[in-house]
């Protein structure tokens, strides 16, 4: 009999202080995140989506070679030395010409190696986050703007994948 209302006591001693827990964070500001209202304000150098300005781009494949997983993929060809001259916007001259310039970000392993080896500069990660897809070919984002004037004397950085 003793046990039984010693019971009882220790189930309303633990319902009072689990109530007392409660009640000190009623008048605490609320920490959930209305998303999509509402967005935590990113570190500055969040990583999480490549982005390659294609202009700068000088096709040298550092980053392809530089990738853990394989998920860079860089075909260049030698430019025509009758072509006029083209550069980056930091000068250096762009003696290839860039034709396919894939990331697999459904492959990417969010390193950032690729960005660090990037002599131009113009792979970044970007801090946005939200680029969900119904289908994972869609994360194959193609930033080549240029077209293979030959086939032949072309170069490939990486292991030929997708
Ligand atoms: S962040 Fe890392 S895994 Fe992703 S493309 Fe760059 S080097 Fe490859
Ligand atoms: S390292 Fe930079 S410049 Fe070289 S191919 Fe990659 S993105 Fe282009």
């Amino acid at each position: 009999m003793l046990t039984y209302f010693r019971n009882i006591g220790q189930g309303i001693s633990t319902i009072v202080n689990s109530m007392a827990v409660a009640s000190l964070h009623l008048f605490k500001p609320s920490v959930t995140l209305q998303y999509p209202k509402e967005r935590w304000a990113l570190p500055e150098r969040s990583r999480m989506r490549l982005h390659n300005k294609i202009e700068d781009c000088i096709g040298c494949g550092q980053c392809a070679r530089t990738c853990p997983t394989d998920c860079i993929i860089v075909k260049t060809e030698k430019r025509d030395k009758e072509e006029p001259p083209v550069y980056a916007s930091d000068g250096t001259a762009k003696k290839l010409r860039t034709y396919v310039f894939d990331i697999d970000m459904a492959l990417c392993c969010y390193c950032g190696l690729c960005t660090f080896a990037c002599p131009t500069q113009c792979l970044v990660m970007t801090a946005d986050y939200e680029y969900s897809v119904y289908d994972i070919n869609d994360h194959v984002y193609h930033f080549a703007k240029e077209k293979p004037l030959t086939v032949a004397g072309s170069t490939e950085q990486s292991p030929l994948k997708g």
